[in-house]
């Protein structure tokens, strides 16, 4: 047996405790791997919570990233040695995931870790900064480059924000962070903000269109926000949508599409395909700076990830957790 976080179901709805699996009890797959990092993502502090039902199978290892090395393998792109990465594919939902110290997955889903990162470091990234790279990739399709104006970052103090945030500043562009932190300004100011606004600004009703303020944007707040963001996002501009902390709702109009010609680009992660997965990585190794990537990272051991799950869900993780499991 190894040791591993389990989420079960009873009458009451689900438990999640720190425990012992048996190997034996591992789901199907091609490749072995020895899990040495996570990380904590939203949707991992739904998982651990049972607050939505992103959990589709009992008992379930919650995590859905997890860095490591390759134990056996019978795919032919992996041997023992290699050291990989994984994001998404819907492990920790209807897959055993990551939160333990093993994890059998398809070979399929792994992505060599890039020379250039540590596990650590892959990890800080994790599901939420490979998230924010899909989103500034999908503005670079558009053709959104910094001589455009502005770009607006919402949640910026989270983990999507916070790469988010470093990622565009590194790329030259003037990165207004929205934050319902103010305490967090120095924070954010030091990943490459050039301003900072209260999200209050964009949380409630708004006009469906309003003065232009940015080229485009990166939003994982969903809802309201979104809706205003996009009211005000300039003639041409473009917005990435990933996420929904704000709720799942989008109570705009179609004003902004078609008197201003705004681009509304959806994100996922979880089942994007292999070729842009490798593509987001080796961007995040080129593009990320390593100091900033360490200033937006606080490590727990697995022990505290159950109840780091139930803060990330309050608004009260800064950036990225890395969860350290060998
Ligand atoms: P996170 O660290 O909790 O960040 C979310 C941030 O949103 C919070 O830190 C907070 O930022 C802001 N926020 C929270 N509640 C809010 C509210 N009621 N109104 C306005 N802003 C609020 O979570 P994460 O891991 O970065 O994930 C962010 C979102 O992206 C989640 O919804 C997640 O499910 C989604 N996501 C989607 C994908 C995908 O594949 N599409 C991938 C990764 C994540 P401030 O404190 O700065 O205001």
């Amino acid at each position: 047996g190894f040791r591993a976080v389990v989420v079960t179901k009873g009458e009451t709805g689900t438990k999640a405790e720190l425990t012992t699996f048996d190997e034996a009890d591992l789901m199907d797959g091609d490749v072995t791997v020895r899990v040495s990092h996570s990380t904590l993502n939203y949707k991992d502090g739904l998982a651990l919570t049972g607050k939505a039902p992103v959990v589709r199978r009992f008992p379930m290892i919650p995590g859905i990233d997890f860095a490591g090395i390759v134990e056996t393998s019978a795919h032919p792109d992996f041997k023992p040695g290699d050291a990989v990465l994984l994001n998404g594919w819907g492990t920790g939902e209807t897959h055993l995931g990551a939160y333990a110290e093993k994890s059998r997955v398809k070979g399929d889903w792994l992505v060599p870790l890039p020379k250039d990162l540590s596990a650590a470091e892959a990890m800080a990234i994790g599901t939420a900064g490979y998230t924010a790279m899909l989103c500034v990739m999908a503005l670079e399709r558009h053709g959104l480059t910094p001589d455009r104006g502005p770009v607006i970052v919402t949640g910026a103090a989270g983990g999507v924000g916070s790469v988010a945030t470093a990622l565009l500043a590194k790329l030259g562009f003037h990165v207004i962070a929205s934050t319902g932190r103010p305490q967090e300004a120095d924070y954010l100011k030091g990943l490459g903000a050039a301003e900072i606004i209260d999200r209050a600004e964009l949380s409630s009703p708004g006009k469906p269109l309003a003065k232009e303020r940015w080229a485009g944007g990166i939003d994982s707040v969903g809802s309201h926000t979104l809706a205003n963001v996009l009211a005000m996002t300039r003639y041409g501009g473009a917005v990435a949508a990933c996420g929904l902390a704000q709720g799942m709702d989008l109570p705009t109009s179609v004003a902004p599409f078609i008197l201003r010609g705004v681009s509304l680009l959806g994100v996922d992660s979880v089942m994007a395909p292999k070729a842009l997965r490798l593509e987001a990585w080796s961007r995040l190794a080129r593009d990320l700076d390593r100091a900033k990537l360490a200033a937006l990272t606080s490590t727990v051991p697995l022990e505290q990830v159950i109840e780091a799950g139930s803060s990330i869900l309050d608004g009260r993780i800064r950036g990225r957790v890395v969860v350290t499991i060998a």
